[in-house]
């Protein structure tokens, strides 16, 4: 199989480009949590394909992103999606999923207070986490952690913290 080829394989969906949240055993992929380089397309292009994701920083990703990766070491690390191409034919590969939407709304109190509790990497858009974090009420803000891995949150206009966040489940990590 030859570069275009490869590539070729690729059906746009974005998955390995969002960050997951361990959810029960399984790598969860949420809307808000995503690489600050990837866009979506609304299909006015030429060529473009309303939902479809790209990078905005192809070329010169590797440079200017280090947290991302080729396709074959998303592959080895479990950051492509479960059905991805590019995993096809790898036996046992345990990828990323997206929950149903009545699944999702379940979970979606943990995933914030853990998003609260540990920040997101420094590789995630902010402007959608702060998004869902003010979703469910007050007005939060961002910093850099000390080492520069991570967003880290706070919110800003309570003396009393949102209920969602003082929810402290064990088994939900922001990788
Ligand atoms: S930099 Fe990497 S992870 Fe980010 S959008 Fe581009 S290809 Fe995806």
């Amino acid at each position: 199989m030859d570069s275009a080829e490869h590539e070729a394989l690729c059906r746009r969906c974005g998955m390995s480009c969002h960050f997951a949240v361990p959810v029960n055993g399984l790598a969860v992929v949420i809307d808000a949590l995503r690489c600050k380089f990837l866009a979506r397309s609304s299909g006015s292009g030429s060529d473009a394909v309303a939902g479809q994701y790209h990078c905005t920083i192809y070329a010169d990703r590797f440079a200017q992103a280090p947290w991302c990766h080729t396709a074959d070491s998303a592959l080895a690390a479990g950051f492509l999606a479960q059905d991805c191409p590019y995993a096809k034919g790898t036996p046992g590969y345990r990828g990323k999923v997206r929950l149903s939407a009545s699944l999702y709304q379940k979970v979606l109190p943990a995933i914030r207070a853990e998003i609260a509790r540990v920040g997101v990497p420094i590789g995630a858009a902010v402007e959608p986490v702060l998004a869902l974090l003010t979703e469910s009420g007050g007005k939060w803000s961002h910093s850099v952690s000390a080492d520069g891995s991570r967003y880290l949150f706070v919110r800003s206009d309570a003396e009393t913290p949102n209920p969602e966040t003082r929810v402290r489940p064990v088994s939900l990590r922001v990788l």
